[in-house]
């Protein structure tokens, strides 16, 4: 795991401390075993978060289960990118959430073979915020939930892991789930699967995955960072990339290796994996030492499949749970956070009017599977190349041909496929104050189906 330095350390420390006290607002609403809820997502990550934010904030009851304690997970890249960032401004709140610790990222450069390339250079996008932002997850999570709980319908209940589907009649009815003292079950009208990559509730609900291959494996490690380095996201030397994303005071490198071969890398030592990590990116071979061991590394076992069905009658699944992504590009929690979108807006309405039909989740696949599926094909092109090729892989070559071809892969990565916007409305006419946000009417609760 990687070793924290004091001023991230204080960081968490305050996350976990306004996380817990979340949940400590909410705790009232999971007394007892049995509750009902409109909607139930199951799994606090991008997805689920941003889903709960805008449905409570349509005025629709909604469950949150997260089966951690906390959101400090340290387990991934942390691009929040302008589609996300512009998601922030239609909702009001981007400005509160560019106050949280964070880097800007205006241009991704990256040395491959002989080639220097700016994969993406920000500054011609139509957005609020021409740059993307580095933030730890917890923060944007923890951002998340801080908004939701603005609304007196959002309820998120941390250390609370769902376990079975309840089904009645051949619908999903509800979910059981075990929480810090004891096994409650909700039932609800709609229960969304936000569990990610190794969804169980998509298992348990039958649902045909379709597995793709994924042929490399990350090594996350960091590494001090000194005024005097190159700035590139991607170093790849011989089809062999190294990733360093700038944290501030040091790098952040995600070592890409063959699918399996990490075993056998750790029985080799860490003699091996700092040879590794130097020959992609010889800059680094003066504090290489600062890798002491395996244990400063974190595996990351790569996934890359697809449901073929994302809902059955009552259940939907969104983010990962649908299509688990490649870290390439780090795009999948903005994919997860536009698919939250694309449901809100379908969903609002018929959840609140309680006239929810199977149809209303076979229009959220048909939304976003095609940004999806592209998504992850152009994902594979990308990283078979970059893990065979001496120089940048022919489709980023011929990107460079053109500024319009230019232009169109950072949209591609910035943006995406098909960007969401919020529809959904805010039903309470809440204004955002920072962290001390305050419900200030509540005017319409009453009309509302709650
Ligand atoms: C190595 C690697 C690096 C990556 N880097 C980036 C990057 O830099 N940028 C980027 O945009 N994307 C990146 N991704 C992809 C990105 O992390 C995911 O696509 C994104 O997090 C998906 O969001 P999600 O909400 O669908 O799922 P997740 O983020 O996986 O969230 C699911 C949540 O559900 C919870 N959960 C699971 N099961 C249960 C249960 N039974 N009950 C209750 N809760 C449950 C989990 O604890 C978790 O909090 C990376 C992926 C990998 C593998």
């Amino acid at each position: 795991m990687f070793a924290l330095r004091s001023t991230e350390m204080a960081e968490r420390l305050e996350t976990q401390v306004s996380t817990s006290a979340i949940t400590e607002k909410r705790r009232d609403s999971l007394m007892g075993s049995y509750l009902s809820r409109t909607c139930c997502i199951v799994g606090g990550g991008p997805a689920g978060m941003m889903l709960g934010y805008l449905l409570a904030r349509a005025g629709i009851e909604v469950q949150i289960l997260e089966k951690h304690a906390d959101f400090l997970h340290d387990f991934r890249g942390d691009t929040v990118h302008p589609s996300t960032l512009e998601l922030m401004h239609e909702l009001g709140v981007l400005e509160d959430l560019l106050t949280l610790p964070h880097q800007r990222v205006t241009k991704v450069r990256a040395r491959i073979g002989g080639d220097e390339i700016v994969l993406n250079d920000m500054a011609y996008l139509r957005t609020h915020c021409k740059f993307l932002v580095l933030m730890p997850q917890w923060h944007f999570l923890n951002f998340l939930a801080t908004q939701g709980c603005r609304f007196p319908t959002f309820h998120l209940q941390m250390q609370t892991e769902a376990k079975t589907l309840i089904e009645e009649n051949g619908q999903v009815a509800g979910i059981r789930a075990v929480a810090a003292d004891g096994p409650v079950e909700i039932r609800a009208d709609l229960v969304v699967s936000a569990d990610g990559r190794s969804s169980v509730l998509r298992e348990r609900a039958g649902l045909v995955v379709d597995e793709m291959n994924a042929d490399i494996d990350l090594l996350w490690m960091r590494l001090s960072k000194h005024l005097d380095d190159p700035d590139f996201w991607i170093h790849a030397q011989r089809g062999k990339p190294l990733v360093t994303l700038d944290r501030g005071e040091y790098w952040q490198c995600g070592l890409v290796i063959p699918k399996g071969s990490a075993p056998e890398m750790q029985v080799k030592g860490a003699e091996g994996l700092r040879a590794s990590i130097v020959e992609r990116a010889p800059f680094l071979s003066d504090r290489i030492s600062e890798v002491r061991d395996w244990n400063d590394a974190k595996l990351l076992k790569v996934k890359v499949d697809r449901l073929r069905r994302w809902y059955r009658p009552g259940l939907i699944c969104i983010g990962d749970a649908a299509h688990a992504m490649s870290p390439v590009g780090g795009v999948g929690i903005n994919l997860a956070v536009q698919d939250a979108v694309a449901a809100a807006n379908i969903l609002a309405r018929p959840l609140r009017e309680g006239a929810l039909r199977t149809s209303h989740l076979a229009k959220i696949q048909r939304r976003r599977e095609f940004a999806a599926k592209h998504t992850q094909r152009v994902q594979g092109v990308i990283l078979r190349h970059l893990t065979a090729d001496r120089r940048a892989p022919w489709p980023i070559r011929l990107l460079e041909a053109t500024t319009l071809l230019r232009r169109l892969r950072t949209r591609f990565v910035c943006i995406g496929v098909r960007p969401e916007h919020v529809e959904t409305p805010d039903a309470f006419k809440v204004r955002s104050l920072g962290r001390r946000s305050q419900v200030v009417a509540a005017e319409r609760k009453e009309k509302l189906r709650v």
